[in-house]
């Protein structure tokens, strides 16, 4: 029996991994709704080899070139933030969350309402609006799948059932471009080193993020959403091979992990055929190639960020929602060259200490609190100097 499935942020790095072992499997998978932001030429392009019933350009003065680029194929064109949301909710069994950003929270919220499996790569959404999002995941009975690779390997290793006997969670980070750079380097470092990472291919965005350790700040507070532990029991480790994806202690002492190599088709398949096991063409474990893994503590001088979020999650409330919207204003400025490399923090602290609102109780509220410290942030770009 074939599973139907959405792919939100088809055109990502995320978004064609998918679409790519969904092809190598076409027997097992039917493609309803894939959707872009404004890459018209992109979308079409997938759609064209995918088949879609309907393909959705974010922005809505691209529906006439959307229609036109999928003439004759019998493929349905819509555009729209609106129009992202109901695709969302076009009630496929599976949906893949990879937009990048809170732009996909909406739409994350509208797959996980529909009760289906909802695979979860767009972790901003969950920083921001975790205890939303799970709530309505509780509500409607949908199957939350993490798939970024941390909380995948967690996944994996965790016994839901007994919750309790679990001591500790071990978050690894593969340190980034910059693991052992001096902080003056670090200062002048530019977008091209900043994207460029060791071990991954990714967005733009997330692969700043993990230049600055934010990715990892931001993942402490996703696990702290997806798994029932105290903040104090998620451990930050530095592990550069990427091969240990995370891992798991026990009370009683035995620590499992999840390994592989760094190819997200790994985590992304996992989710794509779970509860059962597909076969993937990633390049198997070779531990004796590998030879030897190591680890070490994170730097908390030369990245601030890690703090920020620990004293984010500490606090709660509308924090969350705020390190992300300043976290993604500093990244963009940071890509522009408007922002240094080391002032993205700086940038994220000054926007949390400016500005504190009440804990929001709606999907609205947490957009209202991510505009405002947005326009926080960009106020302010351009003021900071790390
Ligand atoms: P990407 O930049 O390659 O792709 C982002 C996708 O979102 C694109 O399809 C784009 O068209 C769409 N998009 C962007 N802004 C939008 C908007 N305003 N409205 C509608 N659609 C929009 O990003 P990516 O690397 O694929 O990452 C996607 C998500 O997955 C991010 O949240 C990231 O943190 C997470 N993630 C990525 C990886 C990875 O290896 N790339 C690993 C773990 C988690
Ligand atoms: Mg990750």
């Amino acid at each position: 029996m074939s599973r139907s499935v959405t792919i939100l942020g088809a055109t990502g790095s995320v978004g064609r991994s998918t679409l790519d072992l969904v092809a190598r499997a076409a027997d097992r998978f039917e493609v309803v709704a894939l959707t872009a932001h404004r890459d018209v030429a992109g979308l079409a392009e997938l759609a064209r080899r995918h088949r879609p019933k309907l393909a959705v350009i974010g922005d809505a003065g691209l529906l006439g070139e959307l229609r036109a680029a999928l003439a004759g194929t019998g493929i349905e064109a819509a555009a729209g933030e609106g129009a992202i949301a109901d695709a969302a909710a076009s009630g496929a069994e599976w949906t893949m969350a990879a937009i990048v950003g809170t732009a996909g929270l909406k739409p994350v919220m509208r797959a996980l309402e529909g009760g289906r499996t909802v695979a979860l790569a767009n972790k901003e959404a969950l920083v921001s609006a975790g205890a939303l999002m799970i709530q309505a995941a509780a509500a409607s009975g949908a199957t939350l799948l993490p798939v970024d690779s941390e909380h995948n390997a967690i996944f994996q290793c965790f016994d839901r059932a007994r919750p309790e006997s679990v001591r500790r969670i071990i978050l690894t980070a593969s340190g980034g471009p910059f693991r052992d750079w001096p902080i003056e380097q670090m200062r002048a470092a530019t977008p091209d080193q900043a994207v460029a990472h060791p071990n991954w291919s990714m967005g733009a965005k997330i692969s700043v993020d993990s230049a600055t350790l934010m990715n990892k700040g931001l993942e402490l507070i996703e696990a702290h959403r997806l798994f029932p532990v105290g903040a104090e029991a998620i451990e930050i480790v530095v592990h550069p091979q990427s091969v240990i994806h995370s891992l798991v202690e026990y009370v009683d002492g035995s620590v499992l992990a999840q390994l592989g190599a760094p190819d997200m088709r790994v985590p992304i398949a996992h989710t794509l055929a779970w509860p059962e096991r597909m076969e993937t063409p990633c390049q198997r474990l070779d531990l004796v190639a590998i030879g030897a893994l190591a680890f070490e503590a994170p730097d908390p001088v030369r990245f601030p960020a890690l703090r920020l979020a620990r004293e984010t999650l500490a606090a709660g409330g509308a924090k969350p929602a705020i390190l992300n919207a300043a976290n993604e204003i500093a990244v963009a400025s940071f890509l522009e060259r408007r922002l240094g490399f080391l002032d993205i923090a700086s940038l994220v602290g000054e926007v949390l200490a400016r500005f504190d609102p009440p804990a929001p109780t709606s999907i609205d509220a947490v957009l209202e609190i991510d505009g405002e410290a947005r326009r926080v942030a960009a106020a302010l770009t351009g003021k900071i100097h790390a």
